[in-house]
Parts: structure tokens; C-alpha cells; sequence
């Protein structure tokens, strides 16, 4: 048996698009070859610029950082389930009622936002996210973690609402994987994901370079 790794990261760039309010993602050099014999790069980012991963201290303020989290939680077996969304549309748990969920799951919703990656509509418009009854729902299943090809699990409305998506699963203990792509690739299959932050003390979020690992047969 063989392997095949679909990468499920955005490109990180500047100009890249960053959730509204959020500072823009910078490379600039902090030494170039051409003048100290070496490139040293500077990055200026909030941490959730791209494909990254929240954790409880994002909104709980006692809550586990990065640094308190083993690497384990950021990486095992994963579903990823397709749940076409226009804008304004939420995820609900009708939408994965009998998507084969499994204890200890990392559950990855895709709903098409991921064709707005890396550009200027990826924050426009009402972007989908969960209802709290989903939230729930997931929880109530064991599962390990959530994500998605979504800007934010909170939609505008909610997040104007207090974040209760957010709220509910880092309160759970569950990492959050947001901004995903290239969940075209693997939806309806079963997969080993593998999302795994920096190690930043007193992290509430980071980016992270996402895979999807397949077993082929
Ligand atoms: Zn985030």
C-alpha cells in the first residue's frame, strides 16, 4: 500500500486577504544575499493569517495555549464531509446526520468557500459557519477536532452574536482548522490529517501547513 499527501494549505503571500480588522500578512527581508551574504527573511502576521489552527486561550482567557497542547491533538484520522453553502447559509447538523463520524475524528466540512481562497472574497459576503446545535452535535460525538474550507466558524452574524461556535469548541478542548483548501480532493473519503502549529508560547492560534495523508491501495 501506498500513500498520496493532497496539501489543504492556502499560500501564504502579501496581500493576502486576512480576516476584517486583522493585520496584513508582510515578507520583507531582513537581509538580502546581494548585500550581507544571506537572506533573512522578516514576517509580520497576525496568527491567523491563511490555513491555521485556534486553540482554547483564543477565546477563553485561562485557556490552554500552544504550548500546553501536545502535538497529537493537531493530527490523526479525519473525515472530510461536503456540505455546498451559499453565502448566509450556516452548517447544521442536518448537514452531517449520516456522514460516517466517528469517535476521535477530526471533522473537516467543506462548502465550497475554499474556491475564494486567497482572494478578496474570501472576507466578503456572509462566509458559512456552524450553528451552535452543530457545534453540539459534533461535540456529543467525541469528536478530536473541527474545520473547514471556512473563513471563520462564526459567520458575520454570529460573530456580531458573541462567537458561540468559536466559544463552544475551544471550551471543549477541540483545536479549530480554518481556511482549509483543497478539500475538493477528499471529500466523502477518510484520511489521516495532519495540522500541526508552532510551538508559541502563549499562542492562541498558528499557521500551520495542512495535509490530507491517502491511503491508496
Ligand atoms: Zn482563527
Amino acid at each position: 500500500m501506498s500513500t498520496r499527501i493532497i496539501d489543504l494549505t492556502a499560500t501564504l503571500r502579501d496581500g493576502i486577504p486576512v480576516y476584517p480588522g486583522d493585520p496584513p500578512f508582510r515578507k520583507s527581508w531582513h537581509t538580502i544575499y546581494e548585500e550581507a551574504g544571506v537572506n533573512v527573511a522578516k514576517l509580520e502576521m497576525s496568527a491567523h493569517a491563511g490555513t491555521h489552527v485556534d486553540v482554547p486561550r483564543h477565546f477563553l482567557e485561562q485557556g490552554a495555549d500552544l504550548l500546553a497542547l501536545p502535538p497529537h491533538l493537531f493530527l490523526g484520522e479525519a473525515i472530510a464531509i461536503d456540505v455546498p453553502k451559499r453565502p448566509g447559509e450556516e452548517i447544521t447538523p442536518a448537514d452531517f446526520a449520516h456522514a460516517d463520524i466517528r469517535a476521535s475524528d477530526i471533522v473537516l466540512f467543506r462548502t465550497g468557500w475554499e474556491e475564494r481562497s486567497g482572494t478578496p472574497r474570501f472576507f466578503a459576503d456572509d462566509w458559512p459557519g456552524f450553528t451552535p446545535e452543530a457545534i453540539d452535535a459534533l461535540i456529543s460525538k467525541g469528536v478530536k477536532g473541527i474545520g473547514g474550507d471556512l473563513a471563520s466558524v462564526d459567520s458575520p452574524a454570529a460573530s456580531q452574536n458573541g462567537c458561540p461556535a468559536h466559544k463552544k469548541t475551544l471550551a471543549a478542548g477541540l483545536p479549530i482548522f480554518e481556511a482549509l483548501t483543497n478539500l475538493r480532493e477528499v471529500v466523502g473519503r477518510r484520511f489521516f490529517f495532519v495540522g500541526l502549529p508552532l510551538k508559541i508560547e502563549g499562542g492562541e492560534a498558528s499557521p500551520i501547513r495542512a495535509v490530507a495523508i491517502l491511503a491508496e491501495v
